[in-house]
C-alpha cells in the first residue's frame, strides 16, 4: 500500500513536473514568421492591419489573434502559442484565416 502511494506521489509529481516543462517551452517557443509555410498558407500577419483584405474578405477589423479562439493565451499577453501552428507562437495582435471569435 504505501508502495503504491509513492508510486503514485512519485508518478504526479513527474507528470506535474512534465506540464511545467511543456509550458515553459511553449513559453520559449519561437514566435511564427510570416514567411513559414503555414503562416504563409493561411494568411497570417503578426499586425492584423495588414492583412491583405481584397485575398482574405473574412477579415474584419478588430479581429486579431488575442480575441481568437485558438489563442493560447490571455488576451493581454504580447503572443502565444496556436494549435495551428503547433509549437510556435504568434503576436496577440495578429490574424490568419482560421480566426475565430472567442466565444
Ligand atoms: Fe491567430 Fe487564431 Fe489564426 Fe491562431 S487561428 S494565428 S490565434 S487568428
Amino acid at each position: 500500500m504505501k508502495s503504491s502511494r509513492r508510486t503514485f506521489l512519485i508518478t504526479s509529481l513527474g507528470a506535474a513536473s512534465a506540464l511545467a516543462l511543456s509550458r515553459q517551452a511553449l513559453a520559449d517557443a519561437p514566435l511564427v514568421s510570416e514567411s513559414d509555410p503555414t503562416a504563409a498558407a493561411l494568411g497570417y500577419k503578426a499586425d492584423a492591419s495588414q492583412v491583405d483584405k481584397a485575398k482574405y474578405p473574412k477579415y474584419a477589423a478588430g479581429q486579431k489573434c488575442g480575441n481568437c479562439q485558438l489563442y493560447q493565451g490571455a488576451p493581454t499577453t504580447d503572443h502565444a502559442a496556436c494549435p495551428m501552428f503547433g509549437a510556435k507562437q504568434v503576436k496577440a495582435a495578429g490574424w490568419c484565416n482560421a480566426y475565430t471569435k472567442k466565444a
